[in-house]
C-alpha cells in the first residue's frame, strides 16, 4: 500500500479511504481536489455496472466543483472542501434530477437545494450524482426502484438493503467515501448492516426535513452513511440544526465533534429482550452477543431489558407511515412535478392514468392502506389505534433510559437476504425493520456498526440513545468500533481496487 503520497500518486485509487483520510491528502497537498473526484468517477466505472448504486453521475458538474476547490489556496479552504460525496436521491440539489426512483418523478429538476445539501454546498463538498433507493423510500431491499437494482458488494446475488441501499452499496463498495440517506423506519441502519458500513439516524427534528421529498413527515430524518464512526460524527455535524424553513426542526443542543471515546467503564447497556432470541437468526445473535462481550471488555455493564410495546412497532408503523404517506403523495398529480399522462380527456382522467403509470405496485398498496386508515369510518379503529401503541412505545423507552444509558440489539434480525427472495411477500419484506422502526416512532437517535459476519455476510450492531444524546451515543459507538475492529472492505473492493 505504501504512503499516503505513493497511494496518491502511483495508485490513484485513493477510493478506500475515509472521509477524513480524504481530507487529509487534500490539506497535505497529497492530491488535488479534481484527482480525488476522478478516482472516486473511476471507481463508479470501474464497479458501478456490477453495483449498480448510482442512478445519476454527475461528472461534469463534480470535476467543476473540484476544480473550484483548487483554484482557492489550501489555507483559504473550509476543513471539509473538495471531499466528494453521494446523495440518496431523495434529497432535492438545485438543477439537478430527483425522482426518488419512481417514474412519477421523471424529469423532476428542483429548482432548489435542500437545507441538508445547502449546508454541503456551503461546505465546499462535491456532489458525485444520485443513489437508488425504494420508491419514495418504501422498501428494505432496494428492489422497489422503478429503474434499477442495487446490489449488495459482499454478494452481488444479494440484496443491500433498503431503501437507502444505493448509499450503502456505493459507500461499502468506495464509490464514495459517504453519502446520505434517509431513515423512517430503519432506511439508513438496516442497509448499513446489510452492506458492512456505519449508518445514524439522528434524533428527530436534528437535521432539517427541507427539500427531503416527504414520505412520512413524523418520522423521516436525513442522516450520514459512513466507512467508520467518526466520519458519521462529522457528517451529522455538517448537516444538524436548526431551520427556519423546516418548523420541526431543532438542531443538536451541542455538536458532536471528534468521537474519540475508548474505555466504556461504567455505561449501562439495555439489551432489548423483544428484538434478540428468537427474533433472529443464529449467526446474527452470535454476533451480536460478541458486541455484548466486548462492551464488557471494555467496562460497560450489559444487562436484558423488555419493551414488550415494541413488538407492535411494526403494525402501528404500518399504519401511521402509509397514513403520512398517502397525504404527502397527493401532490404527484402530474400538474406540478415530473410525469404527465400525455393523451386524456379530461383533468379527472388525467390524474388517473398518470398515477396509475406513474406509482409502483408498493407505493400504490402504500396509499390505498393509508387512505383506508384515514377514512371516516375506520380512523379510530386504525390510525388512531395505532398512535395510542406509538404512545405506549415511547413510554417504553422512556422507562428504559430511566435505568440505562444507551439501548442495543442487533440492526437487522437476518443478513443480506437473495434477490428476489421477498418480494412476493411484503410481510416477510415488513419484518426486516423489526429491531429499527421501534426507534423511529420514538423519535431516538439510532445508529448500527459492523459488528462482524455471519457465513461472510456482514452484521450490524445497533445502539440506540435518549434524544439528543448524539454525543454520547456516537462516543460509545467509535469505543465499541475500536475494539470490534470489524474489516470492512468487501470483496469486490478487493478485486477492483
Ligand atoms: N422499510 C421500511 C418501509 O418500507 C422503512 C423505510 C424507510 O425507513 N424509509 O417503510
Amino acid at each position: 500500500m505504501g504512503t499516503r503520497a505513493s497511494r496518491a500518486s502511483s495508485n490513484p485509487d485513493v477510493t478506500g479511504l475515509t472521509a477524513y483520510g480524504c481530507r487529509d491528502l487534500l490539506a497535505g497537498g497529497e492530491v488535488s481536489a479534481v484527482e480525488l473526484t476522478r478516482a472516486y468517477l473511476d471507481r463508479i466505472g470501474a464497479v458501478d455496472g456490477e453495483v449498480r448504486s448510482y442512478l445519476l453521475v454527475d461528472e461534469a458538474g463534480a470535476l467543476a466543483a473540484a476544480a473550484a476547490v483548487d483554484a482557492k489556496p489550501r489555507s483559504q479552504r473550509l476543513p471539509w472542501e473538495g471531499v466528494p460525496i453521494g446523495l440518496k436521491d431523495i434529497l432535492c440539489v438545485k438543477g439537478m434530477e430527483t425522482t426518488c426512483a419512481s417514474r412519477i418523478l421523471q424529469g423532476y429538476i428542483p429548482p432548489y437545494d435542500a437545507t441538508v445539501i445547502a449546508k454541503l454546498r456551503a461546505a465546499g463538498l462535491v456532489f458525485l450524482g444520485k443513489l437508488n433507493m425504494d420508491e419514495f423510500a418504501m422498501g428494505s431491499s432496494t428492489e422497489n426502484s422503478a429503474f434499477q437494482i442495487t446490489r449488495n458488494p459482499w454478494d452481488l446475488n444479494r440484496v443491500p438493503g433498503g431503501s437507502s441501499g444505493g448509499s450503502a452499496a456505493c459507500v461499502a463498495a468506495t464509490e464514495a467515501p459517504w453519502a446520505l440517506g434517509t431513515d423512517t423506519g430503519g432506511s439508513i441502519r438496516q442497509p448499513a448492516s446489510l452492506c458492512g458500513v456505519v449508518g445514524l439516524k439522528p434524533t428527530y427534528g436534528a437535521v432539517s426535513r427541507y427539500g427531503l421529498v416527504a414520505f412520512a413527515s413524523s418520522l423521516d430524518q436525513i442522516g450520514p452513511i459512513t466507512r467508520d464512526v467518526k466520519d458519521a460524527a462529522a457528517l451529522l455535524d455538517l448537516i444538524a440544526g436548526r431551520d427556519p424553513r423546516d418548523s420541526t426542526s431543532i438542531g443538536l443542543p451541542e455538536p458532536v465533534g471528534f468521537p474519540d471515546r475508548s474505555s466504556l467503564e461504567g455505561v449501562r447497556f439495555g439489551v432489548i429482550k423483544e428484538f434478540v432470541g428468537d427474533a433472529c437468526e443464529a449467526g446474527v445473535r452470535d454476533v451480536f452477543d460478541g458486541a455484548v462481550d466486548a462492551i464488557g471488555a471494555l467496562g460497560g455493564v450489559c444487562e436484558e431489558v423488555s419493551l414488550p410495546s415494541v413488538e407492535r412497532g411494526i403494525a402501528a408503523y404500518y399504519l401511521i407511515a402509509p397514513s403520512e404517506a398517502s397525504s404527502n403523495l397527493a401532490r404527484f398529480d402530474g400538474v406540478r412535478y415530473g410525469h404527465r399522462h400525455p393523451h386524456s380527456e379530461d383533468l379527472y382522467e388525467m390524474y388517473t392514468r398518470t398515477r396509475s403509470e406513474g406509482f409502483g405496485s408498493e407505493v400504490k398498496r402504500r396509499i390505498m392502506i393509508g387512505t383506508y386508515a384515514l377514512s371516516a369510518g375506520y380512523y379510530d379503529a386504525y390510525y388512531a389505534q395505532a398512535q395510542r401503541t406509538r404512545t405506549l412505545i415511547i413510554q417504553d423507552f422512556a422507562r428504559a433510559f430511566d435505568c440505562f444509558d444507551f439501548l442495543i440489539s442487533p440492526t437487522s434480525p437476518t443478513v443480506a437476504f437473495k434477490i428476489g427472495e421477498r418480494t412476493a411477500d411484503p410481510l416477510a419484506m415488513y419484518l426486516s425493520d423489526l429491531c429499527t422502526i421501534p426507534v423511529n416512532l420514538a423519535a431516538l437517535p439510532g445508529i448500527s456498526i459492523p459488528g462482524g459476519f455471519s457465513a461472510g455476510l456482514p452484521v450490524g450492531v445497533q445502539i440506540i440513545g435518549p434524544h439528543f444524546s448524539e454525543r454520547g451515543m456516537l462516543g460509545a459507538a467509535h469505543a465499541l468500533e475500536q475494539k470490534l475492529r470489524v474489516d470492512v472492505v468487501p470483496p469486490l473492493a478487493e478485486v477492483a481496487g
